[in-house]
Order: structure tokens, then C-alpha cells, then sequence
């Protein structure tokens, strides 16, 4: 008999977790203004709000912190974490800073200016704000497939390589100060993107001399992805997929509450000398001195250990197996996600579940309370409100996807989870019917509106 699926840790240290009753949960909606972000996480019972810090540390990562060096200066923290950096991505030089926003912040400031052109496979929306915010422009080049949740391919979060280039061609050089490649490709339904699409990509960089900045929260997942997919990796090591990877960029931006597995954390890595020199001064004043950016010492050493752990082989399959496990249980219900389940989430198709609510009523965000009503469990919308308005019209921008994505934190739920949070899909599903009405906005701040807006059923 085939030995089955089993986690590659055990558990040492827990945490209560309660549930709560539909009454209860009903007026704690309506006092959160129906926004999921205003919950207290004592009122949620699963929260798949965000795989961003929100996974557990290894007792090695425990043990690293006690060692911590707090030195204002050339911390030996520091010097840990730029080795398994460079040992993980192959960039010589790195900046800290305190979470990826941060390394945006730091990077952008040095690169852009307004009117610039950024293209990019579905940037991510704190990359997006920081484009826009300096009145720069993010183009979409992501494949069309991948906005259709049916299809199923194995690299979904692929750029396309023609419409990049159609972008290349029409702007001068010195308007696109990079490429931003996303691995995996979260807003697409954490999608990977295909070792051979990277090249590509870094080919059409090259050939019009624009730097390619990889957008990197995901990249051990999409190597595991590679590992497991493209022909001719199944042979080679995560880390070998790793270097490849990055082989192909000029920097990284890293938010390190993501595949590094720690609770707080970023930074930046650079091939170039003269790109890293660029942005140090705007990590001094805006995270820190260099050799710590905004993150602790003790915090420097577990996100070093974390970048080792998150880019073990076995590690990875329990990581990835698990969310293909939540989606084989979601396929024996007939729920329609984005296929095929993607490294970090599962993407439930809100446009395909809730088909009377109209798209002015905020589908997505409408199916995330009703998923919270029905089990206490926190979802995020990935629709309407994260797309905020057009920065010159101000109008909505409606996206093709209306997507509630359900999180994955790492090594922090079980398989009964898995299989709880599945039947709670299915309960909504079942009165989907009767879902006619969703909700419209009371209150929202000019940018990044998701994170705070007010709402209040529609009538
Ligand atoms: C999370 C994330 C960011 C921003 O990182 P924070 O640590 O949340 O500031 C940037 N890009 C991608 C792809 C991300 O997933």
C-alpha cells in the first residue's frame, strides 16, 4: 500500500481557538461595519484572512531569536541574514526593512518617477498603490487564461510575453524603470510562473534594456511548482530552482511574512552595487540604518532560518499539499474556485456562487460574510474593493475576477480544518439561491480603500 500524505513537523505548542454562535457572529459583523479586517480575531474561529505572518515558527526559529545581536550597527544578525539570502537567491547585496510595503517604499522611491511605466503580471495591491501613489502607471500583462477560473494550466500566473513587449515597444527606456515579474502570482490565484516564462521575460528585459525587479513573497512555492510541473526541473533542488530564478533579475523585493515563515519581516536584494547604494539612503529614513531596516536583531536571525526552512523540498509538499487537499474536497462539492488550486490559497469564484448579487453590491466581499456568518471562518475579498477606483476618474474599476480567497497560514491548521472549512463552503453554496442582495459603500479612504472602508447592506 502507498504510504499517505502526512505533515513533515509535529506540534509542540498550541493556541485555543472558539467557536461562536450565528447570533453572536451576525452583530459582530454589523458592528465591523460588514469590513472583515475590522474583526477582532477572538471572534473568528478560522482565519484565512492572510497567510502574511501569520504562519508558525520552528523551534529553530525560536532558538535563532534568543541569539538575536540588537547592535544599532553590523549586527551578526545581520551578517546570518544576508548569508542565507545570498545563499538562497544569489544577490550579493541586501537591505533589510520591516515587511515587503517597506521594500517597495524603499526600491520605488530610488527607481520611479511620475509618468513612468511599470508592467508587470498582476502587481500585487500594496505594489500597485506604491506605483500609482507616485503618479506612475501599473500595466497588466498577465496571460488572458487566467482570468478564467475553468482553464486549468499548470503556470496560470505567467506573463504574456507578447503584450509585455507591445508595452516595451510604445514607451521610451528611461519611462519603464523595471519589469515587475510576481512569483506566484497572487492576485491571479497564487499561480505560479514557469521557469521558462521568467526567462523570457528576462530575455524581452534584456533586449530593451530595462531592469526586472521580481516581486518575491512566494518564490519557494513557485519553485516548488516548478519542481513538480515544468519538464526537466523534477531532478533539481528547490535551491537550485531558487538561484535559477533569481539568476534572471537585477533585485527582489521580499515580504518575509510570507515563504521566509516569520511574523514580521522584509527586504530587498540587488545584483548591482550601484542599485543598492541608490536606496540607502531612503532605508535610513524611512526603516533604518542599513544592517538593520526596520526589523530587530532577534527578528533578522529567524527570518535567516525561515528563509532555510521555507525552501526545504518536504516542507514544501505538506505546505502545497495541503491546499490541494482543501481543493479536492471543494472539487467533491462542486464549488467553482480558480483552477487549479494555487500555493498559498484557495480562490473561490464569488461571480459563479453568488449569481443574483449585482456586481455594484460588492460580490466578493458578500460571499466573505456570508463564510463568516455561516462558520466563523475569515476570508478576503479579492474584487471590486481591492481594485479601488480609477486614480483619474475615480469611478470603480470592476475586475473580470470577483475572488474570495481563502489563506493558508503555514503549519498552523490541520486537515480537520481543511475539511470543516469545506463544509462551511458547501452550506453557503447550498442557499446560494437565496443570496440576492449585497452591499454598497458608506465610507473609504482615496486609496487602498479595502483595508478600512465602512459598507451596510444594500436595500
Ligand atoms: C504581501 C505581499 C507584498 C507586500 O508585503 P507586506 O509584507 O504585506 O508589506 C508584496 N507583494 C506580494 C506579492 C505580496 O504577496
Amino acid at each position: 500500500m502507498e504510504l499517505p500524505f502526512a505533515e513533515s513537523y509535529k506540534i509542540k505548542m498550541v493556541e485555543t481557538i472558539r467557536k461562536s454562535s450565528r447570533a453572536e457572529r451576525e452583530q459582530w459583523m454589523k458592528d465591523a461595519n460588514y469590513n472583515l479586517f475590522n474583526l477582532k480575531s477572538d471572534y473568528v474561529f478560522i482565519d484565512l484572512l492572510t497567510d502574511s505572518g501569520t504562519g508558525a515558527m520552528s523551534d529553530k526559529q525560536w532558538a535563532a531569536m534568543m541569539e538575536g545581536d540588537e547592535s544599532y550597527a553590523g549586527a551578526r544578525s545581520f551578517f546570518n541574514l544576508k548569508e542565507s539570502i545570498s545563499n538562497i537567491t544569489g544577490f550579493p547585496y541586501f537591505l533589510p526593512t520591516h515587511q515587503g510595503r517597506a521594500a517597495e517604499n524603499v526600491l520605488f522611491s530610488a527607481l520611479i518617477k511620475a509618468g513612468d511605466i511599470l508592467p508587470g503580471n498582476s502587481h500585487f495591491d500594496t505594489t500597485k498603490g506604491h506605483i500609482e501613489f507616485r503618479k506612475a502607471h501599473a500595466i497588466d500583462c498577465t496571460i488572458d487564461e487566467a482570468k478564467d477560473t475553468t482553464i486549468e494550466l499548470p503556470f496560470k500566473g505567467n506573463m504574456d510575453l507578447g503584450k509585455l513587449e507591445d508595452v516595451l515597444k510604445k514607451y521610451p527606456k528611461e519611462k519603464i524603470p523595471c519589469i515587475v515579474l510576481t512569483i506566484t502570482n497572487n492576485t491571479a490565484g497564487g499561480q505560479p510562473v514557469s521557469m521558462e516564462n521568467i526567462k523570457g521575460v528576462s530575455l524581452l528585459a534584456k533586449k530593451y534594456g530595462i531592469k526586472l525587479l521580481v516581486d518575491s513573497a512566494r518564490f519557494a512555492e513557485n519553485a516548488y511548482f516548478i519542481k513538480t510541473r515544468e519538464k526537466g526541473y523534477d531532478k533539481k533542488s528547490i535551491r537550485e530552482i531558487c538561484l535559477e530564478m533569481f539568476g534572471y533579475a537585477d533585485f527582489m523585493t521580499m515580504s518575509a511574512k510570507k515563504d521566509a515563515i516569520v511574523n514580521m519581516g522584509g527586504f530587498i536584494a540587488f545584483r548591482h552595487e550601484e542599485d543598492w547604494r541608490n536606496c540607502q539612503m531612503y532605508t535610513i529614513m524611512y526603516e533604518g540604518f542599513i544592517t538593520y531596516g526596520g526589523m530587530s536583531g532577534r527578528d533578522m536571525n529567524a527570518l535567516a532560518q525561515g528563509l532555510r526552512e521555507g525552501t526545504d523540498f518536504e516542507y514544501l509538499e505538506t505546505r502545497i499539499g495541503q491546499i490541494a487537499y482543501l481543493g479536492k474536497k471543494l472539487d467533491e462539492y462542486g464549488i467553482p474556485y480558480q483552477r487549479p488550486a494555487g500555493g498559498h490559497a484557495i480562490f473561490l469564484d464569488a461571480k459563479k456562487i453568488l449569481v443574483n448579487v449585482p456586481k455594484e453590491e460588492l460580490i466578493a466581499q458578500t460571499l466573505g460574510i456570508e463564510l463568516y456568518l455561516e462558520g466563523g471562518i475569515r476570508g478576503v475579498e479579492i474584487g471590486t474593493l481591492l481594485a479601488d477606483r480609477d486614480p483619474e476618474t475615480r469611478e470603480n474599476r470592476y475586475p473580470a475576477l470577483e475572488l474570495l480567497r481563502l489563506a493558508i497560514p503555514r503549519r498552523v491548521y490541520t486537515n480537520n480544518h481543511m475539511d470543516f472549512i469545506a463544509a462551511a463552503v458547501k452550506n453557503v453554496y447550498d442557499r446560494r439561491d437565496s443570496i440576492t442582495r449585497g452591499y454598497i459603500i458608506k465610507k473609504e479612504l482615496p486609496i487602498m480603500r479595502h483595508f478600512t472602508v465602512e459598507l451596510e447592506p444594500a436595500k
